[in-house]
């Protein structure tokens, strides 16, 4: 009896993985996803804060892949790891603060670690050949095989027969005939696959598969960066990114002011680790000031606090300031009209 070869799979919660996971599947291949949480990942956080995005599922997208395909998942959790990749990224950045090239290279070793410790005989991607990330350019895909050390134990259902042939495919573990040549950047060859297994209720992630390859996001990363002098984080730093306006008006302090109730919840968790601001006379947003803050600077960001609240137009407001040791005291403000706040402030 022939041997049954096992694969693991990246599952990122995404169409083009799941497909390639389903399409070795097909071939009677024992496969198992496995998923690498970085702390950036895009999986439910924000939907499950914000209220507008309420009627988002909150679903974590590569548990349901898991279950739509029937397949175990291992999630790792790899978020000290990731900050070297981030910080020192070999090959940079891409369009934002996303280091996909070392990212995916990354991924794959890992995955790789785990197919030895665990007895699996291959690994599995659903990256595409001209798909709009930097790491999945024909020329990078070489170099994430050879880098990450998978060399030809690393195959992609979804474009393989425009790649050579992988171990594999040579060994006849899977039939080469009954993999895919997609390129380029249209969905629609994913899309009729999809059909075709019945899949009918996919994520469609907008940027990538995390907060880095969005604009606004990277940005507050720099300034984050920038602020403290150095790129070292802890996960409650690239959480707190995720969430709430972001003012900066000096470079010593920056506002971290709730947009809506859900974020304002969300903050409330860390108001023993920062300085606090909320309106006692009106309705208004918690912000949080991240920094060291002088007496004049607090004042300021009550000011701004104040502009956010019902008491925009009103001639003073009272702000709570409450500091990490749970001292309070009230400062009447003026708030700032939005003339006054430059848009060099908003990161
Ligand atoms: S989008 Fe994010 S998780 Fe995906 S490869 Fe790029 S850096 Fe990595």
């Amino acid at each position: 009896m022939r041997k049954q070869r096992k694969a693991i799979a990246l599952i990122s919660g995404g169409l083009d993985s799941m497909l390639a996971a389903k399409t070795i599947m097909e071939q009677g291949v024992h496969v198992e996803g496995i998923n690498f949480f970085t702390g950036f990942c895009v999986e439910g956080h924000t939907h499950a804060i914000r209220e507008k995005d309420k009627a988002k599922p909150k679903r974590n997208n590569s548990l349901w892949v898991a279950e739509q395909l029937g397949m175990k998942l291992h999630i790792v959790d790899v978020i000290e790891e990731y900050k070297n990749v981030l910080i020192n990224p070999k090959h940079g950045y891409g369009a934002h603060m996303n280091p996909c090239l070392d990212c995916k290279i990354f991924m794959v070793n890992k995955a790789k670690q785990w197919i030895v410790e665990n007895e699996f005989d291959f690994i599995i991607t659903g990256e595409v050949i001209g798909q709009r990330l930097m790491s999945q350019r024909k020329a990078t895909m070489p170099i994430v095989a050879k880098e990450s050390g998978a060399d030809d134990l690393l195959l992609r259902p979804l474009c393989a027969k425009n790649l050579p042939a992988t171990l594999p495919e040579r060994e006849g573990w899977v039939d080469r005939e009954k993999l895919h040549d997609i390129t380029g950047r249209s969905r629609k060859p994913q899309m009729a696959m999809a059909e075709q297994f019945g899949f009918d209720d996919y994520a469609q992630p907008a940027g990538g598969c995390c907060f880095l390859t969005d604009k606004s996001y990277s940005a507050k990363l720099v300034d984050l960066w920038k602020s403290q002098g150095h790129k070292e984080y802890e996960l409650d730093d690239v959480m707190l990114l995720k969430v709430g306006r972001h003012i900066r008006p000096q470079p010593n302090f920056k506002l971290i002011v709730a947009r809506e109730e859900g974020e304002g919840r969300f903050l409330q968790g860390y108001k023993n680790e920062f300085i606090s601001m909320n309106s006692l006379s009106h309705r208004g947003p918690l912000a949080l000031i991240d920094g060291a803050p002088s007496a004049e600077d607090l004042y300021l960001a009550a000011q701004i606090t104040a502009r956010f609240g019902q008491g925009r137009d009103a001639d003073l407001v009272n702000i709570n300031v409450m500091t990490q040791d749970g001292a309070e005291r009230t400062l009447q403000v003026k708030p700032l009209r939005d003339e006054d706040i430059p848009k060099e402030w908003y990161i």
